[in-house]
C-alpha cells in the first residue's frame, strides 16, 4: 500500500519534472495572464478615501493603492 503510494509519487514527480514549465498548469498560467491583462482595466479602491480608480491612475504606495488626491 505504502510502496504503491511512493511509486505513484515518484512517477508523478518524474512527469512533473519532465514537463517542467512547458506543461500549462491551470493554477500557474491563468493568474499571471489575468494580472497582466487586468492591469489597465481593473478598478482598485483607494485605501484612504475609498474611491475606485483604475490601476493605471492609482498610485501604489507600500502595497496599497491611493487615488490621485490622496497620493
Ligand atoms: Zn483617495
Amino acid at each position: 500500500m505504502i510502496l504503491k503510494l511512493i511509486v505513484f509519487a515518484a512517477v508523478a514527480l518524474f512527469v512533473y519534472k519532465l514537463f517542467g514549465g512547458q506543461l500549462p498548469s491551470i493554477g500557474k498560467k491563468s493568474p499571471v495572464r489575468q494580472d497582466k491583462k487586468s492591469d489597465s482595466d481593473t478598478l482598485v479602491e483607494c485605501s484612504k478615501c475609498g474611491t475606485y480608480v483604475s490601476v493605471e491612475e492609482a498610485t501604489l504606495i507600500h502595497g496599497k493603492y491611493y487615488c490621485d488626491e490622496c497620493a
